[in-house]
């Protein structure tokens, strides 16, 4: 028996709504795309849904008491919130660059976590 599903593409500003048709867990078909990468995501969102983590860690030393940090590549949808408490756990200490790993490999999901901003030292 198949089903369908309405989702929007989320790959470009254009949004475009797409349905999906599902057998037995696999997309078989997508309609609605204006280009290939829309089915590409489609097929992913339903299968293994992924996400952009963002946060924040404690920093010391650092102009600001904490750090915004960003994961490098998305993470499995349901591992997001356990990626978030990780981060929790994490004090970095400034200088930070921009772009510096931060956690590598979080939770073994083989993603790294990385500053999305510098952090300099507070002058005294
Ligand atoms: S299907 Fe293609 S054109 Fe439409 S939103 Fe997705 S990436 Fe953009």
């Amino acid at each position: 028996m198949s089903e369908t599903k309405i989702l929007n593409c989320i790959v470009c500003p254009m949004g475009c709504e797409m349905t999906a048709t599902i057998e037995g867990g696999t997309v078989t078909n997508v309609t609605g795309n204006t280009c290939p990468r829309g089915a590409k995501y489609a097929q992913e969102e339903i299968t293994a849904p992924k996400r952009m983590l963002t946060s924040t860690v404690r920093i010391t030393g650092g102009l600001l008491p904490l750090l915004p940090v960003v994961s490098k590549n998305p993470l499995p949808k349901d591992k997001v919130l356990a990626c978030a408490e990780h981060l929790r756990t994490i004090t970095v200490e400034a200088p930070i660059a921009e772009g510096a790993t931060i956690c590598e490999n979080i939770l073994g999901l083989g993603v790294d976590i990385v500053a999305s901003r510098a952090m300099d030292v507070h002058a005294e």
